[in-house]
């Protein structure tokens, strides 16, 4: 399949989770995961159009950022070590992978902008992964007061590897409940509108949940890293 066959297999297959769930599908937002793929085959992706790219690493992201620059909206996605924050907080757009009082602190620092960010919750409970604990994340939020640089414009999570549907919509729920919760307090520095969730294997799921932000890698601009 090429490229623009997969792009418009991933509007369709949005088009059709958004019927399902009385949505519009002008209200996703589709992030291409340019992460396995080329500096040539993410250019491609944008010429189709696509104007969200999002990154997991630094050294990818400069990479593709020194050759498409800043005609793209720039997302990282990855974790993001506190000493490399310096590096990057001049040309990401957006970060989806706020998850600690030490890199808000350090984000607030570097940054000369406000830096719209999604707090990243471990929804699955699963130990490997990053992301706040659900039990910490109101009062993370509220610390983020203390940092004006920075803006929760919503959470982020990612659902864990399983076949069983029942756990990945449970944990895209938990995170609609909890922005939910988060938008009602109506925070001015976390207004908490946006959810990030659903890639490649669950993004459909993510849409019926009330996903806004979907990070598809594999499934659009696919994967040239596996043999
Ligand atoms: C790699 C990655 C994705 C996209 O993964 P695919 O399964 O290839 O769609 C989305 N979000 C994050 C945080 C990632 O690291």
């Amino acid at each position: 399949m090429t490229l623009q066959n997969r792009y418009e297999n991933l509007n369709e297959r949005i088009r059709l989770a958004c019927e399902r769930s009385n949505r519009h599908a002008e209200d996703i937002q589709v992030i291409a995961v340019t992460k396995y793929v080329s500096v040539e085959t993410a250019q491609k992706a944008v010429d189709l159009g696509i104007k969200h790219l999002g990154e997991n690493r630094l050294d990818g992201f400069f990479k593709k950022y020194e050759s498409i620059g800043n005609n793209v909206t720039w997302h990282f996605i990855g974790t993001l070590q506190s000493r490399k924050v310096k590096e990057v907080i001049h040309y990401v757009d957006y970060i989806h992978s706020l998850d600690r009082p030490s890199l808000a602190k350090e984000i607030n620092k570097r940054a000369d902008q406000i830096v719209p960010c999604f707090v990243q919750v471990n929804t699955g409970g699963e130990e490997s992964k990053h992301g706040l604990d659900p039990d910490e994340l109101e009062s993370f939020i509220e610390k983020m007061k203390l940092y004006p640089n920075i803006k929760v414009i919503g959470l982020m999570t990612m659902a864990p590897l399983t076949e069983d549907e029942t756990v990945i919509r449970n944990c895209f729920r938990s995170l609609r409940e909890m922005r939910d919760h988060i938008q009602s307090q109506q925070f001015s520095h976390a207004p908490c509108t946006y959810l990030s969730m659903g890639m490649s294997q669950d993004f459909e799921i993510a849409i019926e949940e009330g996903a806004t932000h979907i990070r598809v890698g594999s499934s659009l601009v696919g994967n040239e890293k596996k043999n």
